[in-house]
């Protein structure tokens, strides 16, 4: 009797763990969020290579080639909302190669990303 209501009990935990867990998994559809999307991985141009962000310039500078990495803490200006274009693709010193990668005349060992960030970054006129 004990281990039959054990087992009992047990099913019911099974079963209500498991309806927690799907509800969490989906998450996003309960509120409404899209999901999210996966980033469209534009190729490197020929003969080209991603600047490392472990590159001493480019860790002084806080770069990343996805600005959504940056350090918050260290440059909380960044997660201003008027700050939310201020990408390499819109900083003066980004010369665009493709649809994903372009020259930085300050971080020169390699190509970044558009969507990248450093605290160099100054509007493009
Ligand atoms: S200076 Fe501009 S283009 Fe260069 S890494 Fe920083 S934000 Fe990007």
């Amino acid at each position: 009797m004990m281990e039959q209501f054990s087992r009992k009990q047990f099913v019911k935990r099974l079963v209500v763990l498991f309806t927690t867990l799907s509800l969490f998994g989906g998450e996003s559809e309960i509120i409404g969020k899209e999901p999210k999307k996966e980033e469209k991985l534009i190729p490197i141009p020929d003969g080209e290579k991603p600047v490392s962000e472990n590159d001493p310039t480019a860790q002084a500078l806080g770069f990343h080639h996805n600005a959504k990495d940056t350090d918050f803490i260290l440059f909380p200006e960044r997660k201003l909302p008027q700050s939310k274009n201020q990408v390499c693709l819109q900083c003066a010193q980004f010369t665009k190669l493709n649809d994903g990668w372009g020259k930085c005349t300050i971080l020169t060992s390699g190509v970044v990303s558009n969507m990248g960030w450093c605290s160099a970054w100054s509007k493009k006129s």
